[in-house]
């Protein structure tokens, strides 16, 4: 096992058999040798520098019906809202006043949400601040829609493929949603020119080790600049909402393979982990993640925007947090960054 860790660390890559192995047989001797080099790659790369990045929430509105997720169309539970450009400028004026020098906007497949939207919102904070980073995470969108937020002024996009492997994807999403045009959707955002960022959830009903196999080679061929991994949580209003939460080792180990493999990349301690214990999201730090995406939305509305139960958005989760959060980074021997912190290519 071991000298599968080294192999990994040494020459970046693994085959489909020599991930099995590790994520089945990994024991402690050989999980610690993984965050012993996950955690240098990240500081030769980094340095202790943990980048912060403000999270927006801008609606919960989403005509998609994931079964793993409380916000879908379904769940009538949920207490609907969307933000005003008005307050979600303020929120950038008070991330902006914080130090924050990434604004993501996050959202729900909302029809609201329209490119005649979005493009004069996106151009006002560009305009605003032309020091920080504009990312968006608003789903699946034609590739037109996607250039003209780039050309708008947004650099990066987080889109979680959710499954390399076509099989799992549908047993996780509605026939209406579709592997492929994901896959697509992923493709067009690179060659558009957008820090693209995948991802998948750790533990979700049905996944076995070579579909997480299949998660890891994907990205290996892809490279993409940012990678999401959290552990699986579950919403009690979801079809999958009986299925226990992911493995939070699982989730770490994942997060040193994802380091080693893709050395630059830019990697979150996800709010899932810091949803199940701060303690998780800070050994996310260890094992090479390095960002963190506090949240800058109105506090009324947080408690809404619940993709699974239980999701931090307060204390060290949000943006007012900021110095409770650098505490707990400098008692690991970590700092936040206020840079931008743009995805810098190994070559
Ligand atoms: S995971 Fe995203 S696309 Fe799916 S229902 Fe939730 S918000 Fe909508």
């Amino acid at each position: 096992m071991d000298a599968l860790v080294e192999r990994l660390a040494h020459e970046h890559v693994l085959d489909a058999q020599g991930y099995a192995s590790l994520l089945a047989s990994c024991d402690e001797t050989a999980f610690n040798l993984l965050q012993k080099y996950a955690a240098e790659v990240a500081q030769s790369h980094f340095g202790s520098r943990v980048y912060i990045r403000g999270l927006i929430e801008v609606s919960n509105y989403c005509r998609n019906n994931c079964y793993y997720c409380g916000i879908r169309r379904d769940n009538r539970e949920v207490s609907r809202y969307r933000l005003t450009d008005e307050q979600i400028l303020s929120a950038c004026e008070n991330g902006y006043r914080l130090g924050f020098r990434t604004f993501v906007l996050q959202g729900g497949e909302d029809a609201h949400l329209t490119d005649e939207r979005l493009v004069p919102l996106v151009e006002t904070m560009h305009r605003r601040y032309p020091d920080c980073a504009i990312t968006l995470s608003l789903g699946e969108r034609s590739h037109s829609s996607y250039k003209r937020l780039y050309d708008a002024g947004a650099s990066r996009y987080l889109l979680r493929h959710e499954a390399a492997s076509r099989q799992l994807y549908e047993q996780l999403h509605p026939v209406s949603m579709s592997w492929h045009n994901r896959m697509k959707c992923i493709e067009e955002l690179q060659q558009i020119g957008f820090q693209t960022g995948m991802g998948m959830m750790v533990g979700v009903p049905g996944q076995s080790i070579d579909h997480l196999v299949e998660d890891l080679l994907l990205m290996q061929q892809m490279r993409p600049h940012m990678v999401g991994i959290g552990p699986f949580i579950p919403h009690s209003l979801t079809p999958l909402g009986h299925h226990p939460a992911g493995s939070v080792r699982l989730t770490l180990m994942l997060i040193c393979i994802v380091r080693l493999m893709l050395p630059s990349a830019l990697i979150p301690s996800t709010t899932a982990l810091a949803s199940l214990s701060s303690q998780a999201q800070l050994q996310g730090i260890q094992c090479g993640a390095n960002v963190i995406m506090p949240n800058l939305s109105p506090s009324d509305v947080r408690d809404s925007y619940q993709i699974y139960e239980g999701k931090a958005a307060f204390g060290s989760e949000a943006a007012e947090g900021l110095l409770i959060l650098s505490e707990r980074l400098a008692e690991i021997g970590y700092e936040i960054s206020y840079e931008k912190g743009d995805y810098k290519s190994d070559n």
